[in-house]
């Protein structure tokens, strides 16, 4: 564990015995009877029974620092697309960032259990989808880093992650492919000690502030390989735009506005060669490390989302007073509600149990890579609808002020699409359950 996070989470433990909950701190949250734009506080909604003590002490020690960013901070960073620098200042500087990565390298040694429950945490505190895109590639996508990179490259290229000298953006999607990945045509040539990358990646996150990046390339035509999973490679690369053959274009997006997305332009953009991590070719199935810890982590977001909007709607619905009586009195507005909940805590069930095994399957053979597969993709899809459910019966239940950008509601909502589309959609998922769950014909 690294010096800095071991002292956070051993003065945690020191204040906390462990057969108590965490008192954890509450956000602000505007609710009035006097339906102005006031503020009061309320309580976080999760049931935290059967959580371990290191997830417990992620939250309570994630929820203090976020509680210095303010719903008030989001809506401002949202509205006025600005990058939440501050946040990922922050939990660099208490060792957040390197959570699931080996302590050898300043990491915490923890897993995606943990992990998760820091984005959650996150997204759960207002942040939403921006505050948790602004950290959360250099927490998955490091993960097939580390295990399949040599010893030095990890040296080199994961200690300034986890400092957060340098950030990381993950650049899979391309415009012409879009989620069928065996087809990528961003193409990474060898030339002597280098590589040549030309091609167009699309929707990347955090790409304006990024300095790395980690890449999955075409090293062979899909026509000369033996399988269609094979001819990939995964890359760490430095990402310098002061550099010829790379540009960026900003895309104008619906929610998350505070991180931005883009479109990546390479043209004949030199890497070295050792940025390539584990060997040429075998790309696709390293990537897919990364990507079972990343529905996880998306899962986890989502459930933050769904969380913090009917935390905002419960309030609100007891305070309101419409005919006489607060409107959450309602079984018209009552219920959804209740049902919603339910759905988040079904949902939760779902994400922890997903990344469980995903921890688990690293040194147990027991668990195959298939049930981390099946359990990963049903967590994300289950907790980006429970998220959607809770956040659009949150903004019907709120009325107008439901759709008031200061009552943070509709930023929510607007953002819960994110896990419903990536990073794989709810077809695709729905699509693979079928396949290899049910022994269904492939539909795709
Ligand atoms: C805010 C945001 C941030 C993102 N960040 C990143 C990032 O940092 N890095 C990165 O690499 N990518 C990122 N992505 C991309 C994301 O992973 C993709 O958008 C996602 O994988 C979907 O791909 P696509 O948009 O190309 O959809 P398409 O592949 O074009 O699919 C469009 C629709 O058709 C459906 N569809 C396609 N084929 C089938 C089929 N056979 N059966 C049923 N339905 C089908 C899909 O489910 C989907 O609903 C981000 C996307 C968003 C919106």
């Amino acid at each position: 564990m690294s010096r800095r996070l071991s002292a956070q989470l051993r003065s945690f433990l020191i204040q906390r015995p462990s057969t108590t909950r965490p008192v954890l701190c509450t956000s602000r949250v505007l609710v009035s009877s006097q339906r102005s734009f006031s503020v009061s506080r309320a309580q976080r909604l999760m049931e935290t029974s059967g959580f371990t003590d290191e997830q417990l002490t992620v939250r309570e020690a994630i929820s203090k620092i976020c509680s210095n960013f303010p719903d008030e901070y989001w809506l401002e960073h949202d509205q006025q697309e600005k990058y939440p620098h501050e946040l990922h200042a922050a939990l660099a500087k208490d060792g957040w960032i390197g959570i699931a990565l080996p302590e050898e390298l300043g990491g915490a040694g923890l897993g995606i259990s943990e992990a998760t429950m820091m984005l959650q945490t996150i997204s759960e505190s207002g942040a939403g989808m921006a505050g948790a895109q602004s950290i959360h590639a250099n927490v998955y996508a490091t993960q097939p880093v580390a295990k399949f990179g040599t010893k030095k490259q990890l040296q080199r290229m994961l200690p300034r992650l986890i400092s957060g000298e340098a950030r990381a953006c993950f650049g899979v999607t391309e415009p012409n492919t879009g989620l069928e990945t065996l087809k990528l045509r961003t193409i990474a040539k060898k030339d002597g000690d280098s590589y040549s990358i030309s091609g167009q990646k699309i929707w990347i996150s955090s790409a304006q502030v990024a300095t790395k990046m980690i890449l999955l390339a075409r090293t062979t035509p899909p026509e000369e390989v033996k399988k269609p999973s094979e001819g990939l490679s995964l890359f760490f690369i430095d990402f310098d735009k002061s550099q010829p053959g790379l540009e960026l274009k900003r895309i104008k997006k619906m929610g998350g506005r505070a991180v931005d997305a883009n479109e990546v332009f390479f043209d004949n953009y030199r890497i070295s060669a050792d940025s390539l991590i584990g060997s040429e070719g075998q790309g696709f199935k390293i990537v897919l490390h990364g990507m079972n810890a990343e529905r996880c982590l998306l899962a986890g977001e989502a459930l933050g989302l769904g969380y913090a909007a009917l935390k905002r709607a419960s309030a609100y619905a007891k305070d309101r007073i419409v005919f006489g009586r607060p409107i959450g009195q309602n079984q018209a507005i009552q219920h959804p509600l209740a049902e919603a909940y339910m759905h988040l805590e079904a949902a939760k069930l779902a994400t922890y149990h997903a990344a469980r095994l995903y921890d688990q399957s690293t040194h147990d053979p027991n668990i195959t890579q298939h049930a981390v597969g099946v359990a990963c993709n049903s967590a994300k899809y289950l907790a980006a609808e429970a998220a959607f459910k809770a956040c659009e019966r949150s903004v019907l239940s709120m009325g107008g002020m439901g759709y008031a950008a200061e009552y943070h509601v509709e930023r929510y909502l607007r953002e819960c699409f994110v896990p419903r589309i990536a990073p794989v959609s709810r077809e695709m998922i729905m699509n693979f359950v079928g396949e290899k769950v049910l022994g269904l014909p492939r539909s795709y």
